[in-house]
């Protein structure tokens, strides 16, 4: 396999890079690479500057900000800017609702809604997750019914992900309760200051506000915000959640992350036991970077090859790899996560045990491990 790139793609690394370590603010980008929490209004100005330069949704249909780039192309840009800590593009927004409305809705809905979700001036969340229909996800039960114009919405969604600053949240919802259970499913997109929708945090197991349960509680949502045709949700749902795994495999955020632990090491990455499990990931990583080479350029009209489950699956087990290398090369200093500027202790080490913990989510959202493990099975090796 030919690894060099050629002098136009050269130098389009080249364009993105200095684009993405000029353009986007140092503060935005030292938040990242440093591994703290950034703000809602940090991550809306980096994506409308990314907007602004036509570099937020370069996978879209051209009409509606795509730019028509090869697939290596969108590699590259994708992993130029983990690689300078800026944000990525909001996923919801981005991968998720942009490409299912672009495919799906009708013409006046993606007038209405797409620019501005690639500028980030709607915030989307996901509301497909229930209490008992995460995995087994066709076994929602929020309710949806028709009275005159509008649906009236029922029931209660878990695990939605920054819902404390969504605007809006596309939803499955059950329309048909008299069919087999993916044959009446449906998406309704919800404005989350209607009456009767209620926003109730989660707490993590690293202290923080990432996830959240929203309740429905005869929330009247417009007819015409039900995506694409009645009943069609689950096909939706599953064009959405391939998306979901192929951008879940942050290659260039984990090299970079990877970088800083062998910088942070100092001369500790030369021991031999840490210099060798340093070079296991680094190979394992660039296996990973080949597959999802390999993904993108098998991917047909929008439909993401099977093998973006293994990119979930490797993926994530990397990313949690490499944050429990960072905890060992911390030591004990890494149980501080509650020191202040006071500590004696470097800095870095007191992120390093909440970062490892959040991380444990990784193998979880988008799709269990587990059922990445059934999907490769089934659909890769046949078994
Ligand atoms: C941090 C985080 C953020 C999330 N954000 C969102 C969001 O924004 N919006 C949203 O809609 N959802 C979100 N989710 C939900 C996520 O998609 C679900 O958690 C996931 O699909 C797993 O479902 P579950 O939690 O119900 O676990 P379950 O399905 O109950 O699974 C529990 C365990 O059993 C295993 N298991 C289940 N079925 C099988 C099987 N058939 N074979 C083998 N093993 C099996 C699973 O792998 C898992 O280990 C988020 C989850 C997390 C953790």
């Amino acid at each position: 396999m030919q690894l060099a790139l050629s002098a136009e793609d050269q130098k389009f690394r080249e364009e993105m890079r200095t684009f993405f370590t000029t353009e986007v603010s140092e503060d935005i980008r030292r938040t990242v690479i440093e591994g703290r929490e950034l703000t809602k209004e940090q991550i809306v100005e980096s994506q409308q500057t990314l907007n602004g330069a036509g570099l937020a949704v370069p996978h879209w249909p051209t009409e509606w900000g795509g730019r028509d780039w090869s697939d290596l192309q969108r590699h590259i840009w994708n992993e130029e800017m983990q690689r300078a800590g800026v944000p990525t593009p909001l996923a919801f927004n981005a991968s998720m609702i942009g490409p299912v409305l672009a495919q799906f809705a009708s013409q006046e809905m993606k007038e209405r809604f797409l620019p501005r979700t690639a500028n980030l001036d709607i915030w989307w969340s996901q509301g497909f997750s229930e209490p008992d229909a995460g995995s087994d996800l066709a076994s929602l039960r929020t309710t949806a019914v028709r009275d005159g114009d509008d649906w009236v919405v029922n029931g209660q969604k878990t695990w939605t992900t920054l819902g404390q600053y969504g605007d809006w949240i596309f939803t499955l919802v059950r329309t048909d309760p008299d069919v087999k259970k993916q044959a009446g499913i449906s998406m309704l997109l919800i404005d989350m200051t209607t009456p009767g929708l209620t926003v109730r945090p989660i707490e993590l197991i690293d202290g923080g506000h990432e996830v959240n349960e929203v309740w429905f509680d005869d929330v009247r949502v417009p007819g015409e915000n039900l995506v694409g045709e009645l009943n069609s949700g689950w096909t939706i749902a599953k064009f959405l959640l391939g998306n979901e795994r192929v951008g879940v495999a942050p290659v260039g955020t984990t090299k970079r992350v990877l970088a800083r632990a062998k910088s942070l090491a100092g001369d500790r990455a030369a021991e031999p036991l840490t210099a060798a499990r340093i070079a296991d990931l680094e190979n394992d990583l660039l296996a990973l970077e080949l597959t999802a080479l390999r993904v993108v350029a098998n991917s047909t009209d929008g439909e993401p090859h099977p093998a973006s489950s293994v990119l979930k699956l490797r993926g994530t087990e990397l990313q949690q790899a490499v944050s429990e290398l960072m905890v060992d090369l911390a030591g004990p200093a890494s149980i501080a996560s509650g020191a202040d500027g006071s500590s004696a202790l470097e800095e870095w080490t007191h992120h390093t045990t909440p970062t490892y913990l959040n991380l444990r989510k990784a193998s979880i959202y988008g799709g269990s491990n587990e059922i990445q493990r059934q999907i490769i099975a089934r659909t890769i090796l046949g078994l």
